[in-house]
């Protein structure tokens, strides 16, 4: 992220709540859990905390259509597949605030219009650096490009490890969540499927 990036996301949480409010409600915590929030090794905790949010969470301060803005009408004719596979993510799930770390392969099948490559890992990040649930992120990064590129299909699939679950609760270290969104060739033909599903494997 560039440093203006940051200042931005700073901004933002600084309307909201202050910083020192912010590091309190960390000491706060801390103490929940039976800490000396006066010993050494803790004394920065809350400030590095607070700073490692902003990063987790910038996604607040992107707006996903904006990302997708500049597009590229000459397609030389190109109307097949355009897939970018495994782009790595870290998400937060909204119900525990723990990581949930995984993959996403985005795909579309443009109509007049295509994004720069990494316009779509851009996407995912915007989305994923929230609060968030996969099933939500899915449909969301689906959306944001059915809506803006208006492209004869899109789909969206996300692979990932909620430690929520892998960390504690029922404790399943090796379990995916596997989800998907598919829109229109994608859900409709079985030809434009089993390409994508060719491309996946
Ligand atoms: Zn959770």
């Amino acid at each position: 992220m560039t440093e203006a990036q940051l200042a931005g996301t700073e901004q933002l949480l600084e309307r909201v709540v202050s910083k020192e409010e912010a590091k309190e409600a960390i000491k706060t915590l801390l103490r929940y859990i039976g800490e000396d929030t006066g010993r050494e090794g803790l004394l920065d905790t809350p400030r590095r905390v607070i700073e490692s949010y902003k990063e987790f969470f910038a996604g607040y301060e992107q707006n996903p259509n904006e990302i997708l803005s500049t597009t590229f009408k000459e397609v030389g004719n190109y109307d097949e597949v355009v897939l970018l596979k495994d782009i790595t993510f870290t998400s937060h799930c909204e119900h525990h605030m723990v990581p949930f770390i995984g993959v996403a392969h985005v795909a579309y099948i443009p109509r007049n219009k295509v994004v720069g490559i990494s316009k779509l890992a851009r996407l995912v990040d915007a989305f994923a650096r929230r609060l968030q649930i996969q099933e939500r992120m899915t449909v969301d990064i689906a959306q944001t490009i059915a809506d803006v590129l208006d492209p004869k299909g899109v789909a969206v699939i996300i692979k990932a490890k909620h430690q929520c679950m892998t960390t504690r609760g029922v404790g399943k270290p090796n379990s995916d969540t596997v989800t998907s969104c598919m829109r229109g060739l994608f859900r409709e033909d079985s030809k434009s499927r089993a390409e994508l599903m060719q491309l996946l494997a």
